[in-house]
């Protein structure tokens, strides 16, 4: 058999890491789908090709995240590898060895924010966002869509894209005042800056396929033509599963194969997934099949009965109602700045934030440069109960002349009052600069 596609696959299990051993993010979560993989012979097909992972660098995670207090304190070596694995799979397909690529790697990644205390959500760098800086520092790639369809509400990416015009992040997951991470609503749709190019879509408990396969037909793909990105890379989480024990939804493994036949990411990294035996077996080979160009029409789950998951008609019509108000945002999106956020040289917001998994609270301040011409330079002050602070200054990607003065000049002013350390991301040259603050 021949792939029509070539697919290169990493699989990164992290045998020797798990946040305890009965804990559902575990390594057995990609152990079932690698014996699936061989015993399917999909390693035996022409075209598909594996991929050893490779690591992470410091210098690449410093890009993405502002770590407390320094990247080896946040991740373990696990966390290199399984960032590593997006990393190997987006330079394969960078250098056209494959035409599409899947990194079956955990521990996952798309709860992370840009500031990092510590785990949140099983989450502690963000591995897409990670590989993103590497597409657009090495490769120079301007356009990306992320479409994380993971059940829960991907706010890590969002939070790292959130003022970020040139990343378009799309999130399905079922709603967030029925599941953890309890955001993502329509209204969140981007900072001052880019205003519109984050896109929510909360889908009701208990959607199925026929409702997640309308939304990406009639809401993400139209909104991808309009946006033409260079890459869209997919947050491939298979937590919708209907047999998932931590989620709510009747997504089927045909269901995840569709909506990859109909998404064709180039890219895609595995996300969540915890019906370990169940699901992510046959699921993760619909989607391998899938990507190859292969058929997949026999790939179901055992006991799969597409009658007795089917959504009823008030959750379909929910679904729609949905899709047209996001629609709606996205056409007004130009509008969306000045009338969401009036017009201000600069704009401040704080919030809190919780890490569930390390039980960290924090606490940001962030100011952010209103500018037409990029993202806009933006400053996080931020502080949690372990007594750790921080500022962060970030300069983004295509930064005009002025956001990047602005950039230097607040780091220099920052005097590092009450802070551990003071940091700056300047993205234009690539560079990270730190110098101690005077907190004890
Ligand atoms: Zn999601
Ligand atoms: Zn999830
Ligand atoms: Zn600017």
């Amino acid at each position: 058999m021949k792939a029509l596609k070539k697919t290169g696959l990493v699989f990164f299990p992290a045998f020797d890491w798990a946040i305890d051993p009965t804990h559902p993010e575990r390594e057995e979560r990609l152990l079932y789908t690698q014996d699936q993989v061989f015993e399917e012979g999909l390693l035996d097909i022409d075209g598909i090709i594996e991929y050893k992972p490779g690591m992470i660098t410091d210098h690449e995670v410093g890009r993405t995240h502002f770590c407390l207090t320094k990247p080896k304190h946040v991740m373990t070596e696990s966390h290199y590898i399984s960032a590593g694995g997006a990393k190997t799979i987006a330079r394969a397909f960078m250098e056209k060895e494959i035409d599409n690529g899947f990194a079956l790697v955990r521990p996952p990644g798309h709860h992370a924010m840009r500031m990092v205390h510590g785990g949140r959500g099983f989450c502690n760098v963000n591995n897409e966002a990670i590989m993103i800086e590497i597409l657009r520092s090495e490769y120079g790639v301007k356009r990306i869509a992320i479409v994380d369809t993971d059940c829960h509400h991907g706010d890590g990416t969002q939070d790292i894209f959130w003022h970020d015009p040139d990343v378009l992040f799309i999130s399905l997951h079922q709603d967030g005042r029925t599941l953890y991470p309890g955001s993502g609503f329509t209204n969140e749709f981007g900072g001052p800056n880019a205003a519109g190019y984050t896109i929510n879509i909360p889908l009701p408990p208990g959607t199925s396929e026929e409702g997640y396969l309308y939304t990406i037909q009639n809401c993400v793909l139209p909104i991808l033509e309009d946006f033409k990105p260079e890459i869209i890379v997919n947050s491939a989480g298979q937590d919708n599963h209907y047999s998932d024990p931590i989620t709510n939804m009747n997504f089927s493994a045909q269901g995840y194969a569709k909506l990859t036949t109909m998404l064709k990411p180039d890219i895609a990294v595995l996300e969540g997934g915890y019906s370990i035996e169940g699901a992510l077996p046959y699921v993760n080979a619909g989607i391998i099949l899938s990507m190859a160009g292969l058929d997949y029409s026999k790939v179901t789950e055992p006991g799969y009965d597409p009658e007795r998951i089917k959504e009823d008609l008030r959750t379909l019509d929910a679904i729609k109602k949905t899709c047209d108000q996001v629609l709606q945002i996205w056409d007004m999106r130009d509008e969306l700045k000045i009338k969401a956020y009036g017009e201000k040289p600069f704009y401040e917001r704080s919030r809190s934030i919780t890490y569930d998994t390390d039980g960290i609270w924090e606490r940001q301040s962030e100011i952010l440069r209103s500018c037409e011409e990029c993202g806009g330079t933006f400053k996080i002050r931020s502080s949690s109960d372990r007594d750790y602070s921080m500022a962060g200054i970030h300069i983004p990607v295509g930064a005009c002349d002025k956001c990047k003065e602005i950039g230097y000049s607040w780091y220099d002013a920052e005097n590092g009052d009450g802070h551990n350390i003071v940091c700056l991301q300047d993205r234009p040259k690539d560079e990270f600069h730190k110098k101690k603050g005077n907190k004890k």
